[in-house]
């Protein structure tokens, strides 16, 4: 997400819906959808500041006019807005282009990529929170952990602050926020709506966590970090669908380069989705032959140890793969994604069940629509989240990703 659609989304004069929106009157519709169109004139020049920052970012060092020809401004406002992200260290100047071009020369800027750090948190595994300090480039500079075995509620939060306070203990530059990749449903102010198996309900984590270090922080369902991770720094397409298969199955929805949190913060939990009509096994939730049964690892690695042979494990991967298929079908038809990318454990998801996934998804789509689809592993292994977490930290305090 992007600051200004945060802003918008928090937008104190967004009008509420209503009962009246439902009548149908146009107005009333307008009203509810359109946010605050006004431009202020510390919004255009926090828009320019991003548009700066963005094209340092993804650009290999450039002057002050292949910046303004880069994001069509001007010279004079690109040397001012330069002149300030100087003054507070978030730019350098790496020194005079060599070149042979006549005039004078030109000073090669950018980002001050290794100058800051970003805290970045997985909450996600059971065995332990993990978490990293990253510089702006999501090299991973430090590492941390927390055993947390089998605790909820307030002794969890208790081990997220023990590791923030190790990981901020261990920064050699200026914080410049903190990144959180949670289970369950998360709403856009960071508040963990549900997490069932942290016991967290109504949990105003990224308020909590703000208060208490006095650093900008970002939280997030680990599905959709994932998801942004893949996006920035695993080359991602900018309309694609990130699946995480451990214990759970869960899947963070990128569309035109924005995560797709649905109208009740739940896009992409596709885990307890019944998959096919002949039924299944058991599921937690009660029902039976949710995508979970077919997918989650205790279940695969359960069916793999009780298979006789080689070829008998291979069936069960395949068909695993097969009812991921059948799942993302309708999803992909429907967004018309560019790209699904797996994450979880390469032995369990890298062979046979991706093969299974890819020839369903081929039967079961146009390919005259649908024959560009790239299926894949993900290539950021386990730090997808925590790298997902630096991306909403960098996007939320600099616009950039
Ligand atoms: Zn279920």
């Amino acid at each position: 997400m992007t600051t200004d659609e945060a802003r918008r989304a928090t937008a104190p004069n967004r009008a509420p819906v209503s009962g009246k929106v439902r009548t149908g009157r146009p107005r009333a519709h307008a009203a509810a959808v359109r946010p605050d169109s006004r431009v202020r004139p510390e919004h255009a020049r926090r828009h320019n500041r991003a548009l700066v920052l963005q094209a340092l970012y993804r650009g290999e060092g450039m002057s002050r006019a292949d910046i303004a020809r880069e994001v069509g401004l001007t010279r004079v406002t690109i040397s001012d807005l330069v002149a300030d992200l100087i003054s507070e260290n978030l730019v350098i100047e790496l020194g005079i282009r060599p070149d042979s071009r006549p005039g004078k020369p030109a000073t090669l800027l950018d980002i001050n990529r290794s100058g800051f750090s970003i805290v970045g948190l997985d909450l996600s595994h059971d065995a332990a929170f993990r978490g990293v300090v990253a510089n702006l480039d999501g090299a991973v500079l430090v590492r941390g952990e927390v055993a947390v075995g089998n605790v909820s509620g307030q002794a969890a939060l208790d081990a997220v602050c023990t590791l923030l306070d190790d990981l901020l203990a261990r920064t050699t530059t200026p914080v410049i926020g903190i990144g959180i990749g949670t289970p369950g449903l998360v709403d856009l102010d960071g508040t963990v709506v549900s997490a069932p198996n942290l016991d967290w309900h109504d949990l105003p984590l990224q308020r909590v966590i703000a208060e208490r270090y006095d650093l900008p922080v970002q939280v997030a369902n680990d599905a959709n970090m994932a998801a942004v991770g893949e996006r920035s720094f695993g080359g991602a397409r900018a309309d694609m669908m990130l699946i995480r298969v451990g214990r759970g199955v869960g899947s963070g929805i990128v569309v035109g380069g924005q995560v797709v949190y649905g109208s009740g913060f739940a896009a992409g939990e596709i885990g307890h989705v019944i998959v096919g009509t002949d039924g299944g096994e058991l599921c937690a939730c009660g029902k039976e032959g949710c995508l979970e049964t077919w997918l989650a690892s205790p279940r695969i690695e359960a069916r793999l140890a009780a298979a006789p042979d080689a070829e008998a494990r291979e069936a069960v991967l395949r068909e695993a793969g097969e009812r991921l298929g059948i799942s993302l079908g309708p999803v992909v038809g429907a967004l018309n994604l560019g790209e699904v990318v797996l994450a979880g454990p390469q032995n369990v998801l890298g062979g046979a069940l991706l093969e299974g996934t890819a020839e369903t998804l081929r039967n079961r789509t146009m390919a005259e629509l649908h024959g560009d689809l790239t299926l894949r592993m993900t290539t950021l292994g386990r730090d997808i989240v925590v790298l997902g977490a630096v991306v909403m930290v960098l996007t939320g305090q600099l616009g950039v990703s």
